[in-house]
């Protein structure tokens, strides 16, 4: 599923959404739920103090079309920087926020009207403090700063070309961020983190861990490595077993023959020595650091030992009786 942000004059939109005519800041589909985790957050406050400056100079100043006031210029270039970020929740604010300075200009008590349509605009940023939006504590302290003229959304129905829903904002997101949260709700949706990419999306149910076709890619081929690591882990162990296995039958017969007291203290040694050699080898081999033929050869030239040890060893090699 996807989500469609369309940012412009309402007239425009219209034109975008029924004619794909129309000229708009912003028109971009994404996967559902991108408007919500992609959306603005600003704890520090950097839009408050945007406001506050343009509220305390902005109305002082002789306001021209042709040069930027130099008391502005940081509001402006603040203002710039977050519409050509392309995040469309801050692209919006930054456009609404100047069109709302232009507009209050010349009215009586601009300032105070500029200032509380800004500020009713930038709550989201800031009243969230750390937490996420789609979070219930986030959903929680929005509810709380919630005045009543914010409460309510603009809908435009499917009908005739359009077959899905509008929801339509224009002087507070609140009220198409509790849109957007409820239908997450009644479409049963839940917020999961991709295992590969770290992207949020939404998700029928938990069993769902990637985020989309490219992920799985990268998961496939990550679970074919792993595979065959531990493919490769079995085969060294095996291998080791094997030889382990050559040494401990010797061993076996060395006790059950007359061997001196010499010879079997010999034999232990060089026996306590290949699996602490072997230790350290499979680990290189695991780790990369060792090829396994080298192992291999590590392995018989252990067993050329003990062979040699057994022709040693001559008649006294023989069954006890
Ligand atoms: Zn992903």
């Amino acid at each position: 599923m996807t989500e469609r942000v369309i940012i412009g004059d309402v007239g425009e939109v219209r034109l975008r959404i029924d004619r794909n005519i129309g000229e708009v800041f912003y028109d971009k589909t994404r996967p559902v739920g991108s408007f919500l985790f992609d959306f603005e957050a600003n704890p520090a406050r950097e839009w408050n103090q945007i406001v506050m400056q343009i509220y305390e100079k902005g109305f002082k100043i002789r306001l021209s079309t042709k040069a930027v006031p130099k008391s502005l210029k940081p509001c402006i270039d603040f203002l710039r920087g977050k519409y050509e970020n392309g995040e469309p929740s801050a692209m919006f604010a930054a456009i609404r926020l100047w069109e709302n300075y232009i507009k209050c200009y010349n009215l009586n008590h601009g300032a105070d009207i500029f200032n509380e349509r800004s500020a009713m605009l930038c709550k989201p940023f800031h009243a969230l403090g750390d937490c996420k939006l789609w979070e219930l504590q986030a959903v929680k302290a929005l509810q709380s700063a919630l005045r009543t003229e914010e409460s309510q959304v603009e809908l435009w129905y499917p009908m005739s070309k359009r077959p899905y829903e509008c929801v339509v904002g224009y002087s507070s997101f609140l009220p198409m961020i509790f849109y957007y949260l409820n239908k997450i709700n009644e479409w049963g949706f839940i917020v999961q983190s991709c295992k590969v990419c770290d992207t949020r999306f939404l998700a029928r149910s938990r069993h769902f861990e990637l985020c989309g076709d490219k992920c799985r890619k990268v998961n496939e081929v990550e679970a074919k490595r792993q595979f065959e690591e531990r493919n490769k882990d079995c085969k060294i162990e095996k291998t080791y077993e094997n030889h382990y296995q050559y040494w401990y039958n010797r061993l076996r017969r060395l006790k059950k023959t007359n061997t001196t007291d010499d010879v079997m203290t010999e034999f232990t040694g060089a026996f306590d020595d290949f699996r602490k050699g072997a230790v350290k080898h499979k680990k290189a081999v695991k780790s990369g650091k060792m090829k396994m033929s080298e192992f291999n050869s590590w392995l018989f030239e252990q067993q050329n030992i003990v062979d040699d040890m057994v022709k040693r060893g001559g008649e006294k090699w023989v069954d006890k009786p």
